[in-house]
C-alpha cells in the first residue's frame, strides 16, 4: 500500500511549451483544472527577466518578442541532458536566449537580471514553472500546497527523471510520485469509461505535445490499469514543426527581401509566435495568414501559408511517428488489431495529417478525442495525487502498474551490453542477476550502468559507474548486482560479492549531473529570495499606480475653475511642485528603490491630501 501524504495534493503536468494544474474535488467526484490569473486552464512554459523584475507564464510570454535573450522556455528540453548532447547542440542554435557549458558538462542558461548576469540550470527554471503551477492551485484552494504529483514523459531517462523530481524540490514541492504523461491521461480516460460501466479495455494513449511524444498501450480492467508497453521520443513535438516552418519562411522572407533574419532574435520571436499560431489555424483551416508587421528594417511579412506546405514540410516528422507507434506493438504484448480505443492527448494530436497517418496505422479506426488533449495528462495526475493523499475523498480506488521504458543493465568485457531489466517491465521492481570476475586477482570490479536497447553497452546511455571492492582471488569470484525501480521511476543499483559480504550502492545521482543536496538547497534558498524580490516589485508597481491615480485625482480637480478658485497661491504652488516630485517617481527619474506608497512619498501626499480636503 503506497505511503499517503497529508495536506492538499495536486497534479502538474509540466510540459515544454505548455503547463497545466488540476486538483481532485471531493465533493464533485472529479479532478478540476485550475484556471491561472489570466483565466487560461494552461500556463506557458516561460521565465523571463527584465531589468527589474521576473516574470513567469502568461506575462513571460508575452514580452519574448521585445526581451528574446532574456525570456527562456524549452527547460524541458534541457533537464537531465548533458551540454555536448547533439540535440542540446541543435536546440542552442535555435534559442534566442544563450546556453553554455557549466561544471560538469551541465547545461547553464545565462541571462540578463537586474543588471547583472545570472546563470541558472534547467531545473531551476522548471522549479520556477512548477512553483508558479503551485501558486495557481493555492489561490484557487485558499491554502497553502505542498504535495503534488508531476508528470514526465513516459520515454524520459532516468536522469531526466531525477532532475525534474530536483526541480520539485527547489520549487518547495513534495513531489510524492513521478508518473508518465500517457498513464496521467489513460487515467482521465479510464474514469470517463468507468462512469459508462464499460469493462475492459486495451486502450493506446498517443501523446503528442509541444516537445516531447510517447506512446502507451494499456489494459483497463474495472479499476486496474495495466501499461503494457511504451514507447516514445523526449525530442519530438510542436516545436519541431513550428521550427521547420521557421525555416521555411527564414529562407522565403530572404529569397524575396534580399535580407537574412536568421540572426535578429526579436525578428524570429515574432515569426516563430507567428507560425504557431497559423499551425493551430491549419488544423481546422486549410490556410492561414502570416501577417507581421515591419518584422525587420520596416519591412512587412505577408504570406499565405497552406497546410498543404505545412504537411510537406514536416511530414518526415510524422511518420517518425508512426514508426515510434509501431514499436509499441513489436514486442509481441499485443495486436493493434486488439486495440479498442486509440486516445488522442497533447495539443499537436489535432493536427489532420497526424491523425490520419495514424488512424490509417489503426485501419479506419475512430479516433477518441472525448478527454481535452491539453488536460488530460493534468487531469490524471490529480486523481493519482488524490490516491496519494489522506485528505482527498470519493476517489476511486484505481490501481496503476506502468512499465520501465527503457532496458537496464550493465557492462561486461568487451563493451557488451547485459540486460537486468529489459524494457517494458512492470514497475515498482526489484531484480537480480549473477555474475563472475573476469580476470585473476581483481581488487574491485567495476560496474557501469546503462540504459537503452544497444548491444553494445557504450552506444547505450551511461548512467554511473561504481567500483565493487572485491576479495583478492582468482577469475570467476561470484557477484550479484540487484537493480531496483522505484513506483517514481527511479532507480537504484546496488552490488554485492557474497564471499567477503563487500556490498556497495551505485552513487549515479552525481556522476550524471544530477544536483547534489547542498546545490538543491542552495537553489531552495534563492527561489525564495526571488519570491520575495518578486513581491517587492509588485508592490512598487501597486504603489506606483496608487500614487499615478493619485495624481489623476489631482490633476482633474485642478483644472476644474471652482476647485482651482478656492485655493490660495501657496497652495497651487505647493502642489504644482508635489505632482511633479510625484511624476519623477513613477516615471522613474527619482530612484527609490523602496518605493512605498504608503510612506516613501509622506510628503506628496499630506500635501495632496490637505489640498483634496480643501475641495
Ligand atoms: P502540450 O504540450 O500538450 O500543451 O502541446 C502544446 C503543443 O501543441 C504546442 O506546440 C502547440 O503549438 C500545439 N498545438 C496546440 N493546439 C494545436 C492545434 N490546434 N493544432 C496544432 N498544434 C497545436
Amino acid at each position: 500500500m503506497a505511503k499517503k501524504f497529508k495536506g492538499p495534493a495536486i497534479g502538474i503536468d509540466l510540459g515544454t511549451t505548455y503547463s497545466c494544474v488540476a486538483v481532485w474535488q471531493s465533493q464533485n467526484n472529479r479532478a478540476e483544472i485550475i484556471h491561472n490569473e489570466q483565466g487560461n486552464r494552461i500556463t506557458p512554459s516561460f521565465v523571463a527577466f527584465t531589468d527589474d523584475q521576473r516574470l513567469i507564464g502568461d506575462a513571460a510570454k508575452i514580452q519574448a518578442a521585445y526581451n528574446p535573450t532574456n525570456t527562456v522556455f524549452d527547460a524541458k528540453r534541457l533537464i537531465g541532458r548533458k551540454f555536448s548532447d547533439s540535440v542540446v547542440r541543435n536546440d542552442i542554435k535555435l534559442w534566442p536566449f544563450k546556453v553554455v557549458a557549466g561544471t560538469d558538462d551541465k547545461p547553464e542558461i545565462i541571462v540578463k537580471y537586474k543588471g547583472g548576469e545570472k546563470c541558472f540550470c534547467a531545473e531551476e527554471i522548471s522549479s520556477m514553472v512548477l512553483t508558479k503551477m503551485r501558486e495557481i492551485a493555492e489561490k484557487f484552494l485558499e491554502s497553502p500546497v505542498k504535495n503534488a504529483v508531476v508528470t514526465v514523459p513516459a520515454y524520459f531517462n532516468d536522469s531526466q527523471r531525477k532532475a525534474t523530481k530536483d526541480a520539485g524540490a527547489i520549487a518547495g514541492l513534495n513531489v510524492m510520485r513521478i508518473i508518465n504523461e500517457p498513464t496521467a491521461a489513460a487515467l482521465a480516460y479510464g474514469l470517463q469509461k468507468r462512469a459508462d460501466h464499460v469493462g475492459k479495455r486495451n486502450v493506446f494513449i498517443f501523446d503528442l505535445g509541444g516537445g516531447t511524444f510517447d506512446v502507451s498501450l494499456l489494459t483497463l480492467n474495472n479499476d486496474s490499469f495495466d501499461v503494457k508497453a511504451t514507447a516514445g521520443d523526449t525530442h519530438l513535438g510542436g516545436e519541431d514543426f513550428d521550427n521547420r516552418m521557421v525555416s521555411h519562411l527564414v529562407k522565403e522572407f530572404k529569397r524575396k527581401n534580399k535580407v537574412d533574419i536568421s540572426g535578429n532574435p526579436k525578428a524570429l520571436r515574432r515569426l516563430r509566435t507567428a507560425c504557431e499560431r497559423a499551425k493551430r489555424t491549419l488544423s481546422f483551416d486549410t490556410e492561414a495568414i502570416i501577417d507581421i508587421d515591419s518584422i525587420y528594417k520596416g519591412i512587412d511579412f505577408h504570406l499565405l501559408f497552406t497546410r498543404a506546405k505545412f504537411e510537406q514540410l514536416n511530414i518526415d516528422l510524422f511518420k517518425k511517428c508512426l514508426e515510434t507507434v509501431k514499436s509499441c506493438f513489436s514486442d509481441d504484448k499485443m495486436d493493434k488489431s486488439r486495440v479498442d480505443d486509440v486516445v488522442l492527448v497533447g495539443g499537436s494530436s489535432r493536427i489532420p495529417k497526424v491523425q490520419q497517418l495514424l488512424q490509417e496505422f489503426f485501419e479506419g479506426k475512430d479516433l477518441y478525442s472525448s478527454i481535452n488533449p491539453d488536460e488530460a495528462v493534468a487531469y490524471g495526475a490529480a486523481v493519482q495525487a488524490a490516491l496519494l493523499s489522506e485528505d482527498a475523498k470519493n476517489v476511486p480506488n484505481l490501481v496503476l502498474q506502468d512499465v520501465t521504458p527503457l532496458s537496464l543493465g550493465t557492462e561486461l568485457v568487451g563493451d557488451v551490453m547485459s540486460v537486468v531489466i529489459p524494457r517494458n517491465t512492470s514497475i515498482p521492481v526489484k531484480k537480480t542477476k549473477s555474475y563472475v570476475t573476469a580476470y585473476d586477482y581483481q581488487y574491485s570490479v567495476p560496474i557501469n550502468v546503462y540504459e537503452g536497447e544497444r548491444k553494445i553497452a557504450s552506444q547505450n546511455n551511461r548512467l554511473g559507474l561504481f567500483n565493487l571492492p572485491v576479495r583478492c582471488a582468482p577469475h570467476g569470484l561470484p557477484l550479484q548486482v540487484c537493480f531496483t525501480i522505484d513506483a517514481d521511476g527511479i532507480l537504484n543499483v546496488s552490488a554485492e560479492e557474497k564471499s567477503s559480504g563487500y556490498k556497495k550502492d551505485i552513487t549515479i545521482t552525481n556522476a550524471n549531473g544530477r544536483l547534489s543536496c547542498e546545490e538543491i538547497e542552495r537553489m531552495i534558498k534563492q527561489a525564495v529570495d526571488f519570491k520575495s524580490e518578486d513581491m517587492k516589485h509588485v508592490e512598487k508597481v501597486r504603489a506606483v499606480n496608487a500614487l499615478d491615480n493619485y495624481l489623476y485625482c489631482m490633476k482633474i480637480a485642478m483644472e476644474d475653475k471652482s476647485v482651482a478658485s478656492m485655493l490660495t497661491l501657496v497652495d497651487i504652488l505647493m502642489i504644482n511642485s508635489a505632482m511633479i516630485k510625484a511624476k519623477e517617481l513613477i516615471d522613474g527619474k527619482e530612484k527609490n528603490d523602496t518605493f512605498v506608497f504608503e510612506d516613501c512619498p509622506r510628503e506628496l501626499k499630506s500635501t495632496f491630501e490637505s489640498a483634496l480636503k480643501k475641495f
